[in-house]
């Protein structure tokens, strides 16, 4: 027998779903703001895996995947467990398309919370308290930044198995470890014991279709993993890398980039330009090691010191 599941004063018995609105306060125009969260429950026990998007409000391809899962039926009916799917969790942000609250605090660095505490940490607190404490694992889909486009990639707790195993679960093209910053809801959890991988796949405010679509095969590879629901498993061989490193710009200009993200590069070929606009001088990009790129800049115009690619590579 499953067990019951209780979310802010609302029981969801075995064999149950629910839609669950939690109020995190009004807009100044004095309408309330709920973050959702769809709770499906099996009648027999199993895994708590909780998938959450839009912690950042404008990282919009997990609010994506997470939509469309629900709504074509992904998590309904489970054979065991339970999964938790909040599709948004910043709505702030995402109405103001920005990663932050209105006033200016990122929730990622609002962590565990004050529920009397700012905006950030008001939204923070509800993860922490009502959600958290009842999960044993979970996805946190992100993006890259403004401009900065992520290859689908997976983010795990460094020195932590169970992170890998997620990752390997999960089965995005690409997995390395990646520090937990402080105050974030990944570094929170982490102090419960809870391991919480972070996918990270296209830029902020567009969405990306491969990303959405890596995304959703890794929730489906997810769930038939832990035999919380089946689906065709999808055959990929996964890459672990050991770190990452950006390749910034040495001087300012219009950068014109030869490679993009997905693509191996060698230490020394020539990856990039950037030019002044008047056709005096141009400065070549080179790969500064061996390895994958995972990430890079779509701004046309960059100044000293911007990120350019994002290198993932292996010790050597
Ligand atoms: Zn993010």
């Amino acid at each position: 027998m499953g067990k019951e599941i209780k979310i802010n004063n609302q029981v969801i018995a075995p064999g149950e779903e629910a839609l669950i609105n939690i109020n995190v306060g009004k807009l100044p125009i004095g309408h309330r703001i709920y973050i959702k969260v769809n709770v499906y429950n099996a009648e027999k026990e199993g895994p708590v895996v909780l998938f959450m998007g839009g912690l950042h409000g404008d990282e919009v391809n997990g609010v994506e995947t997470l939509k469309r899962a629900i709504h074509s039926g992904v998590f309904k009916d489970p054979d065991c467990g339970t999964v938790i799917a909040i599709s948004l969790l910043n709505v702030y942000g995402f109405l103001n398309f920005s990663r932050s609250m209105p006033d200016g605090k990122d929730v990622n660095r609002s962590f565990p919370g004050n529920a009397n505490g700012s905006l950030a940490s008001r939204v923070a607190a509800v993860l922490s308290r009502k959600i958290l404490p009842i999960v044993d694992f979970g996805v946190d889909f992100h993006t890259g930044a403004d401009n900065r486009y992520n290859y689908p990639q997976i983010r795990i707790n460094p020195n932590d198995d169970t992170s890998v195993e997620l990752a390997r679960a999960f089965n995005a093209p690409i997995y390395f470890p990646q520090n937990v910053i402080a105050k974030s809801f990944r570094k929170t959890a982490k102090n419960q014991n809870i391991p919480i991988i972070v996918y990270e796949g296209g830029e902020a405010l567009r969405l990306d279709e491969y990303a959405i679509n890596v995304a959703m095969e890794g929730i489906k590879n997810m769930l038939s993993y832990f035999n919380i629901k089946s689906f065709q498993p999808t055959i990929k061989e996964m890459v672990a890398f050991d770190r990452s490193s950006w390749i910034r710009a040495s001087v300012a200009g219009l950068f014109n980039s030869f490679y993009k993200s997905g693509q191996y590069v060698e230490k020394g070929v020539p990856i990039g330009s950037i030019s002044d606009p008047f056709g005096d001088s141009m400065r070549i990009v080179s790969a500064s090691r061996d390895g994958f790129i995972i990430g890079h800049n779509n701004l046309a115009v960059v100044n000293q010191g911007d990120a350019l690619f994002h290198i993932a590579y292996h010790n050597k």
